[in-house]
């Protein structure tokens, strides 16, 4: 899952905290270090200069005992704990070093000695011991106008790097406190950032298409989810539009084509009352007037279509519906000659309704099961009139419906085979047959078994009152 603009927001600003703290702490570190580093070596510039002056009073280093009595008089602590000196004659060779501190361990080399006796002074940090690092300023030694040898005067090191140690320490905790607070300071400006947007999220998740009159508004939001959400609104009102425009036609084009074929079957229907047909035109009237049918229902049902988006409220009549069954089983027995088509059983029921929906209910769910139904095989209508419910089942030997279809098949534009043209019909019978029982308070149930058959049946409430 892509990580949400709240947790980008919120690890960015953290990112971005994180990034500074450790810039500010590289940059201290060179600055102070370089500053605490000069302060250090102008100690020992000053150090050094104590000792030239103590040496000059001595006069001359000969005495090795005097000059060793003067470098322990002058070294305070030892390593670790201050200023020390080791004084070594012009060939670098140690005369005396404070206490602690092994001559060697400040050696020099031929060079330096070399670099050192010229005049030139040379600093270094070195580490005695296990890690004691001193730094140390080794120069030469005058006596008056002669070189007397090479003094070497060294300070604690640590001085320098202990309070930036400190520094970072005190940085570093106080970076990850403000690194904490940054994370829960993003996340909860994030969050307020997000919000509005989220609003927008949840309306347009409500908006279906069957109601697109809903707006999002969001005037009192951020510019940019403002922007979001005029435009959001200004493609609902293209939607909305364009659905209206589809519905209207499709009412329209539905109602204009019922009429010309209802009067179209009437005719085929009044030549079929002539007795004195042959077999073969009877039998091309009987077809042409089936095949009118079917048309008819198609159309019914593409004007139920656009009478189910708009919400249109069914009348609330009184409907026979034994009568209303006969009705459908005479118009569509003649449809498929090569199965067996009958009414079963038969009770008398009235409901509240509207009977063109009603009728046209039940013709959907003959019609598939006629459709559906190989040829040598039945199809059963019957009434049932039972605890204040009447049940009308239509009943076939076709080839069922898995149970993973069923609650697809009530879908508007679902078909099962898929196959259009070996069956024909458009996917829109069942979701209207479907809509048509739930406007009136009842439902459509189906059992089915593949290979063996399916049985619809509209329930009804008898109760005498519509659901809407
Ligand atoms: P149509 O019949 O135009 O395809 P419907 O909405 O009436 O559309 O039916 C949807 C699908 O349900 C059909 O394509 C078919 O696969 C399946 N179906 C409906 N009734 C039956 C039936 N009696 N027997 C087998 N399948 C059926």
């Amino acid at each position: 899952m892509p990580l949400s603009i709240r947790w980008r927001l919120t690890i960015g600003i953290a990112a971005a905290i994180i990034v500074t703290l450790i810039v500010i702490l590289v940059t201290l570190r060179l600055a102070l270090g370089g500053i605490l580093e000069g302060d250090l070596d102008d100690d020992l510039s000053r150090d050094t200069g104590l000792v030239s002056a103590h040496v000059a009073l001595l006069g001359s280093l000969e005495d090795r005992d005097k000059v060793q009595e003067l470098v322990d008089g002058l070294s305070v602590g030892g390593p670790g704990a201050g200023f020390i000196v080791v004084i070594r004659d012009s060939e670098g060779e140690a005369l005396a070093s404070a206490a602690g501190i092994p001559a060697g361990s400040l050696g020099l080399t031929q060079a330096e000695i070399e670099t050192v006796l010229r005049g030139k002074t040379l600093s270094r940090t070195v580490t005695i011991g296990e890690d004691e690092r001193i730094r140390v300023r080794t120069s030469r030694l005058s006596i008056g106008r002669e070189v007397a040898g090479i003094v070497q005067v060294g300070e604690d090191a640590e001085l320098t790097s202990h309070p930036l140690d400190r520094l970072q320490t005190v940085l570093l905790a106080e970076g990850i406190g403000g690194v904490f607070l940054a994370l829960i300071i993003g996340y909860w400006l994030a969050r307020g950032a997000v919000r509005p947007l989220q609003r927008v999220i949840d309306v347009a998740a409500e908006i279906e298409a069957s109601d697109l009159s809903r707006r999002i508004g969001a005037r009192s939001s951020p510019a940019e989810v403002q922007a979001l959400a005029e435009t959001f609104d200004a493609m609902l009102e293209r939607l909305d539009a364009a659905f209206q425009q589809q519905r209207n036609f499709v009412l329209d084009m539905s109602h204009e084509l019922r009429t010309p074929l209802t009067a179209l079957r009437g005719n085929i229907d009044v030549l079929l009352m002539d007795e004195a047909l042959d077999a073969e035109t009877r039998s091309h009237l009987e077809r042409m007037s089936a095949e009118v049918g079917r048309m008819i229902r198609l159309a019914s049902n593409l004007l139920y279509l656009a009478h189910a988006e708009t919400g249109r409220i069914p009348d609330s009549r009184p409907v026979e519906l034994d009568v209303l069954c006969l009705e459908v089983y005479r118009q569509m027995k003649d449809l498929r000659p090569d199965i067996r088509f009958r009414l079963g059983h038969e009770d008398q029921v009235t409901v509240q309704g509207d009977r063109d929906l009603l009728k046209q209910a039940v013709l959907n769910l003959v019609d598939n099961s006629l459709k559906y139904t190989p040829a040598g095989g039945g199809v059963t209508l019957s009434l049932y009139h039972d605890a204040g419910q009447a049940r009308i089942e239509v009943k076939d030997t076709g080839p069922g419906i898995s149970p993973e279809q069923i609650p697809l098949i009530f879908k508007r534009f679902y078909r099962a085979g898929g196959d259009r043209r070996t069956t024909g019909g458009a996917g829109i019978g069942l979701a209207i047959s479907d809509w048509i029982a739930r406007a009136h308070g009842g439902e459509i149930q189906v059992s089915s078994e593949l290979g063996k058959g399916s049985t619809f049946t509209v329930v009804l409430p008898v109760d005498g009152h519509t659901a809407i």
